[in-house]
């Protein structure tokens, strides 16, 4: 992966290789970052770039800052309008993934969170798919159990957090497959190493309750929504048993990465017919259209990043808020 042009940093978009830090840094040292992830989808027809939900995107980020004690120097609204300024100034009209990070820079030795000096950058890189077989995922549950909420918030996207996430993704790749599903030191399933869980069991669909050690996903929201109003399913946020794994007519993933990755397989039993499932296949379709900015009545979460004559880039960035 060759390394960005630019990266928005300190309140400006300047050169990549200008924003360099010592290995004493303090998040190198103890994880202490958050980050975000959100990815911008190129409409062809349009030619636009959208943006999906930054709203919501920088509002959790900064959710994750404050349970870090972060005091940042840049507002949403801010770090919104040096994303787009960032895309304009690399030019891309493709696919992007993109990557805020708030970490604590000072130089010196001392584990805490309080007195602390934390930047804000923000990068962008072309980005397709993050699973291979998004269609088809086989998957293991993991050995390794999920971080709790009292040892290191899941809901925040804190950066030391994530070592939890590598070894269950490490392991899983080393033995052959695609992903794996964490479970919570209960034995109840949290989601997979980074992204949300679903399965469908009798037509209804169940997904762990944001108090089971998950991630407050974005997408995980915007699944629920088109789930119900779109596909009129019944959608349940409940303690889900490994099992039911077993039993499960169709399973996914979902995420910004993980975008809905369908499960087909665990541990060598197949979900359903061991094929993508035909409610799952619906929901990639509406997903994909909604992202791209096709259906008008989720238009409001797609953020324009150009101007253009179809798309009154700055009336509709308007509607797009930042608390
Ligand atoms: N869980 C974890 C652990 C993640 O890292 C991610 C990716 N951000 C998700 C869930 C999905 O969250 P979102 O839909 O907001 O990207």
């Amino acid at each position: 992966m060759s390394v960005p042009n630019y990266v928005f940093f300190r309140g400006r978009v300047v050169p990549y290789s200008d924003v360099k830090f010592g290995v004493l840094t303090h998040a190198l040292n103890y994880g202490t970052a958050v980050f975000g992830g959100l990815r911008a989808y190129w409409n062809a027809d349009e030619k636009q770039l959208f943006v999906f939900r930054p709203s919501d995107h920088f509002r959790r980020f900064l959710q994750s800052t404050k349970l870090m004690c972060m005091d940042l120097p840049s507002s949403g609204e801010e770090l919104l309008k040096g994303l787009i300024d960032l895309i304009r100034a690399e030019g891309y009209k493709e696919d992007l993934y993109i990557r805020p990070l708030a970490f604590d820079a000072d130089e010196i030795i001392g584990v805490r969170l309080h007195d602390l000096h934390p930047e804000v950058s923000i990068v962008v890189i072309p980005f397709g798919n993050y699973n291979k077989n998004e269609e088809g995922m086989h998957v293991t549950v993991s050995s390794w159990r999920r971080v709790d909420d009292n040892s290191i918030p899941a809901r925040g996207k804190i950066a030391g957090a994530y070592v939890n996430s590598a070894f269950v993704k490490t392991d899983a790749l080393r033995a052959g497959f695609d992903e794996a599903i964490v479970l919570n030191a209960d034995g109840h399933i949290s989601e997979g190493s980074a992204a949300n869980f679903f399965l469908m069991r009798n037509g209804v669909f169940a997904t762990p309750p944001i108090t089971d050690n998950v991630l407050e996903g974005i997408t995980r929201r915007t699944v629920m929504q088109l789930l119900r109003d779109e596909l009129k399913t019944e959608v349940q946020e409940r303690q889900i048993d490994r099992t039911e794994l077993y039993l499960a007519d169709e399973a996914f993933f979902c995420g910004t990465g993980a975008q809905i990755s369908a499960i087909t397989r665990v541990d060598y039993r197949p979900i359903g017919t061991g094929q993508l499932g035909a409610v799952t296949a619906r929901l990639r379709a509406i997903f994909f259209d909604v992202v791209r900015g096709r259906i008008a009545k989720y238009r409001s979460w797609c953020c324009p990043v150009y101007e253009s004559k179809q798309t009154a880039t700055t009336k509709e960035r308007s509607r797009v808020t930042v608390e």
